[in-house]
């Protein structure tokens, strides 16, 4: 491995900047300075008096990018040839969080980056807290897509990142009257340092028509698709450094553009606007992120979208494949390997198979055994909902040569089946990429079906698929599973946002820890020591009067850091039972005012997330959230151990200064319903200590940790799946627990909504009726264990040592591991370091 740190940095340090060369490169406090300089001049073009911190932020981020160009096309250039394979990461979302930072770290030129901007008389921490979010995902998925091409680049692997650059981002949150509001994200509104646009790099994309059978020049049968509409994809490239080594990796996303010669048709007829319009039709594909758990609506678009992104990308693999490195079809599985980061991309399938037969005149088993051994698809969750399937009228209308393709991998794979299992009808139907009602794409199936290995993110998560939604592939084809437990990078959720813990490791372990996580393992050796157990405890109080400031100046809410700061951040959502921490909030609040002089150690309830605008009910439970914060806030027999904040806009900015601040990491979703999870991660690395239940990754962070550092509670994914067969009974709860029945009584008689009766009551109906995640039937256990994180907390030393344990112990969940086990075991790709 090269250290970039090693060669030029050391040579340039103090030295003048000299000429445009260094100016560009030089990793020196003298040469940034001048390269700032150089570009508040040349690219920002503003004159000294009206100069602002953001005007800095982008000088300086300009001049980063610069310091990674080299390395970035030498990157390019080395793996261009094909002489090794190449992972492609399909994804629809890439939530990559403020670049600046990350970048600096990368090269290693944190401190001389604060001295230039000292010497220019800047704040580097203002300049950094100019960036804005680049907005692209909704939550853990898309994270963790950003997490992988971190650890791809730091550990040397060539690999793309494919997605889609939305004109708009996930929406900000605003909160007035205790509800969410929802606000555009223009993101792009001051433009974005970090890419560069590819306008000449473009490929087109279809859209509607029909298809048409012809004989070719050789005599064989061939289908052309005669599309209605055609658009095209243009690619912005970001830069994607690896810590500590050359590696600069790509993140291509495409834009939706009009088609000139289109444009130009109608405008000839005379037809401007038509022409006009087509434009805006076009550019309306990527125009914006869709969020999560939204119903029905849209969903035309979306399958654009997904097609759009898709199909660029392929296009894009092909034409390096075979006119970059001139290497033939046959060669593909061995020079590529194609991700599918959830059901998103699954249209890849069906539309390779298009480019191999209908573009590139391959016969279909050949095509079809390339485009398996090309793909690998991860599944994000068990939830039927969430589980992607298309109407065969839209699917039809709008790909209509994809309908054809997957109706003959259908009939292909179902012979299969037959053939494996022969009589049983019944699981033919069910295992169909044509739902059983005929009405829609089942594109799991499809994904599971084109790909040579399936994996889900946690190892409860990958038994499940096996023994549920999957069961009947797997019975079919065991070896095709595996589990890949998702994983968080060190360098952004550790060094970049906890820089007091980071100095502390590198005091005690040495700085290896940030390429191979194992090594934190060493603190331990540490823990009997009262003066390292004193500096942990001084960093943490750090973070939270950090976060504190923060809290204050964008809720108006005063934190206590001497408190316990008791967290949940994470999308809202009924599994993850946002509620379930407000009952037990609601709880301490009965307690207090019904026993006088009660001491219950004090804590700080955080709450931070998004609900999807169309989704009701987590809006409501915002407003329950924030309702119930008002009134607790607000009330001193109350607020002189309590204190409740719903933090606006949670997103990876953000979070940056909660994962860092938290003591305690609520982890309480329904057994058997998170995936894996990833913030449970980014918790433990920062040394928080868990409750929770047995679910996602958290059984692994359990196992890890030790039993006796975890606050376990609730139902396993077993009892919850017996419970709901046996027919739930929620009421059965509140009539054998007395404070849960008050509680939810406080809830309906309008305690938190001054009177007002009607505003919750959907929440209480929902849980005493007809809640499909159990949240009454692990009321109890919850709130029972929270008790003993209280007692725990008293013991300043004996929850020292257990946070101490949980850091030491996190190495598991960096993504370094993840994508270590990705290129073993799925992908079969090696590190390829970069000379420069
Ligand atoms: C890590 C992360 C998530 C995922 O959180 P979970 O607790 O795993 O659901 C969501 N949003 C942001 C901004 C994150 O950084």
């Amino acid at each position: 491995m090269t250290d970039v740190r090693d060669a030029p940095s050391s040579q340039v340090n103090g030295a003048a900047a000299g000429p445009t060369g260094q100016t560009r490169t030089g990793l020196g406090a003298d040469a940034l300075r001048a390269a700032v300089t150089d570009h508040l001049v040349y690219s920002i073009a503003r004159p000294p008096a009206v100069l602002t911190p953001e005007h800095y932020y982008r000088a300086l981020s300009l001049a980063v990018r610069d310091r990674m160009q080299k390395r970035w096309m030498a990157t390019t250039q080395n793996w261009l040839d094909l002489s090794a394979k190449v992972v492609c990461y399909l994804s629809a979302e890439f939530l990559m969080g403020p670049q600046l930072g990350n970048n600096l770290i990368a090269l290693g030129i944190e401190e001389q980056a604060r001295a230039a901007m000292a010497e220019l008389g800047q704040d580097l921490d203002v300049i950094l807290a100019c960036e804005g979010e680049p907005g692209l995902g909704n939550g853990g998925l898309g994270r963790l897509a950003a997490c992988y091409l971190d650890s791809l680049a730091a550990l040397e692997r060539p690999a793309v990142g494919y997605g889609i650059r939305y004109e708009f981002g996930i929406f900000s949150q605003e909160i007035s009257d205790g509800w969410q509001v929802e606000k555009t994200d223009n993101w792009l509104a001051h433009g974005n340092p970090w890419e560069i646009a590819k306008p000449d790099a473009s490929y087109q994309v279809n859209w509607g028509g029909h298809t048409e059978g012809y004989t070719d020049v050789t005599g064989r049968r061939r289908v052309r698709w005669v599309p209605q509409r055609v658009l095209k994809g243009v690619s912005y490239d970001t830069p994607v450094q690896g810590y500590g080594v050359n590696t600069c990796n790509t993140l291509t996303l495409w834009s939706a553009r009009a088609v000139e010669s289109f444009a130009l048709d109608a405008f000839n007829t005379g037809d401007f606007y038509r022409a006009v319009d087509e434009e805006v039709i076009s550019e309306t594909v990527s125009k914006v992120l869709y969020p999560n758990d939204e119903p029905e609506a849209g969903k035309r678009l979306r399958l654009l979208q997904q097609y759009f992104f898709v199909t660029c990308s392929l296009q894009d693999i092909l034409d390096i494949h075979l006119h970059r490195a001139h290497r033939p079809l046959a060669a593909l599985p061995d020079k590529w390997a194609i991700q599918l980061n959830d059901t998103h991309p699954s249209i890849a399938v069906a539309e390779l198979m298009r480019l191999l037969i209908d573009e590139h005149q391959l016969e279909w088993n050949t095509a079809w055994d390339l485009t398996v051994r090309t793909f690998g698809y991860t599944n994000h969750t068990l939830l039927p909902e969430a589980l992607e399937t298309w109407p065969l009228s839209i699917f039809g209308e709008a790909l209509p040569r994809h309908l054809e393709l997957i109706y003959e991998i259908n009939a292909r794979f179902l012979d299969e089946v037959r053939a494996a299992f022969p009589g049983d009808e019944d699981r033919v139907r069910r295992m169909s990429l044509i739902s059983e009602d005929g009405q829609t794409v089942r594109m799991a199936h499809l994904a599971t079906v084109g790909s040579h290995t399936v994996n889900g993110v946690a190892a409860l998560h990958s038994e499940l698929l096996k023994s549920s939604v999957l069961k009947d592939f797997h019975e079919m084809w065991p070896q095709r599973f595996g589990n890949v437990t998702n994983g968080v990078t060190p360098r952004r959720f550790l060094a970049l946002s906890n820089p007091g813990l980071r100095e502390l490791l590198d005091d005690t372990i040495g700085p290896g820890w940030m390429t191979n996580l194992d090594r934190l393992k060493g603190l331990e050796a540490s823990i009997g020591d009262p003066e390292f157990r004193r500096r942990w405890r001084e960093i943490k109080r750090a973070n939270k009067s950090r976060l504190a400031e923060y809290v204050h100046a964008s809720t108006g809410i005063e934190l206590d850091p001497t408190w316990m700061f008791d967290v949940q951040v994470k999308r809202i959502h009924e599994y993850k039972r946002q509620h379930l921490m407000a009952l037990h909030i609601i709880a301490l609040y009965h307690r207090l005012k019904t026993e006088p002089g009660l001491v219950i150690p004090p804590r700080a309830f955080i709450f931070g997330g998004k609900a999807a605008p169309g989704y009701h009910m987590a809006k409501r439970i915002i407003k329950l959230i924030n309702a119930v914060g008002e009134t607790v806030n607000a009330d001193p027999e109350v607020n002189r151990c309590l204190k409740v904040v719903f933090l606006p806009n949670f997103n990876v900015k953000t979070a940056h200064l909660v994962y860092p601040a938290a003591n305690l990491s609520e982890q309480i979703s329904t057994a058997g319903k998170e995936a894996s999870g990833t913030g449970n991660m980014k918790f433990m690395i920062n040394g928080a200590l868990t409750i929770g239940t047995l679910d996602g990754a958290n059984v692994e962070i359990r196992q890890e940790a030790g039993a006796e550092n975890f606050f376990l509670f609730g139902l396993t994914e077993e009892q919850v799946a017996e419970v709901q067969a046996n027919g739930y009974r929620p009421l059965s709860h509140v009539e054998s627990d007395p404070e849960l029945a008050a509680v939810l009584e406080l809830i309906a008689r309008g305690e938190f909504t001054r009177g007002d009766t009607e505003v919750l009551r959907p929440i209480v109906d929902n849980l005493v009726h007809h809640d499909p995640f159990l949240v009454l039937a692990d009321y109890r256990s919850y709130v029972d264990r929270q008790a003993e994180v209280s007692k725990v907390w008293l013991d300043r030393d004996a929850w020292s040592r257990m946070s101490i344990r949980n850091t030491a112990r996190s190495g598991r969940f960096s993504s370094d591991r993840a994508i270590q086990e990705y290129c073993a075991q799925i992908w079969g790709v090696g590190p390829m370091s970069v000379p420069l």
